[in-house]
């Protein structure tokens, strides 16, 4: 499922003295079965953006384009419900879409809301459990009693019961630990290539943009200032002027080069970067 802005602006309390505009003409497209990462400073309209695309939000300008909906100023949505399933939105703070007393109830919410089959609640419920990976026995927990991590595991799962083509993560490693981390990289890469899903990925984590990304785009003030693949938006001057870090394998490619006269190529993590290390040590 493709996602693409036309010219969009979005302003809060648009009639109003408090009058702020968070979006102004993006332009962009989201595509099926890639990793589409949005990155920049507090403030810069990244949340603002996402909530146009689950239709929370209603465009002051321009339109929005995915697959047979249009989400335009003064244009009624055909199926929003059919929009909303389509459109898996996994919150900042995942203790705000944490809203039922079990894990079970919370997971087969979304599904029941959809219209899943009852015979198929409780599979589908320990599947995505698993792909989060947490096991069956977190179904009869009170999902206020779970860390702050579980309580993103148990969100993401509850998102991927229903089977969304589109999954949206805002800022979604805050406050995880490496291992965690580590897997949810996992998880975003078999979402892609397994499920050909279309991911869109909000965060401050270069190193995990650095790693997963297809396609990047950077926010500043409301605007794109940069976009292209993590080659193009990473080896760009003005990066740093808007907030970005340079991602830590970069850096080190930067520094190998510089002190030592060492080339190493641009590789994707860490780990695939020590074995060129060792190759020029030898
Ligand atoms: P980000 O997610 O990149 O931190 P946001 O999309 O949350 O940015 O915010 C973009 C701009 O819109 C900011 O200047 C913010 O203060 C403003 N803003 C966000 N939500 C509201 C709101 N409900 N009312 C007025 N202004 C808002
Ligand atoms: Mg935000």
């Amino acid at each position: 499922m493709e996602i693409e802005f036309e010219n969009v602006s979005y302003t809060y309390n648009y009639k109003t003295p408090l009058r702020k505009v968070a979006l102004r003409d993006i332009d962009l497209i989201f595509k099926t079965g890639k990793i589409n990462c949005l990155l920049g400073k507090s403030g810069s309209g990244k949340t603002t953006l996402i909530e146009l695309i689950n239709a929370l939000l209603e465009p002051t300008k321009g339109k929005i384009t995915i697959d047979e909906f249009t989400l335009k100023k003064g244009v009624k949505i055909k199926n929003i419900n059919d929009l909303r399933f389509n459109i898996g939105l996994i919150f900042q703070f995942p203790e705000e879409q944490i809203f039922c007393n079990t894990v079970y109830k919370e997971i087969t919410f979304g599904m029941r809301y959809f219209n899943y089959k009852k015979d198929d609640l409780y599979n589908r419920a320990k599947q995505s459990l698993a792909m989060v990976g947490l096991g069956e026995e977190y179904l009869k927990r009170d999902p206020y009693t779970l860390s702050r991590g579980e309580m993103r595991k148990v969100a993401i799962a509850s998102v991927l019961a229903y089977n969304p083509k589109v999954l949206i993560f805002d800022e979604p490693t805050v406050g995880l630990d490496d291992i965690a981390k580590t897997n949810f990289i996992k998880l975003l890469k078999t979402l892609k290539e397994k499920f050909n899903k279309t991911i869109i990925l909000v965060t401050h984590d270069v190193d995990m943009v650095y790693e997963v990304a297809d396609y990047i785009y950077v926010l500043q003030s409301g605007e794109v200032v940069i976009q292209g693949d993590k080659y193009k938006v990473f080896n760009h001057k003005l990066l740093n002027e808007y907030g970005i870090r340079t991602p830590k394998v970069l850096n080190f490619i930067h520094m190998a080069k510089k002190l030592k006269g060492i080339k190493l190529m641009q590789r994707d993590n860490i780990n695939d970067l020590i074995k060129d290390v060792y190759r020029n040590v030898k």
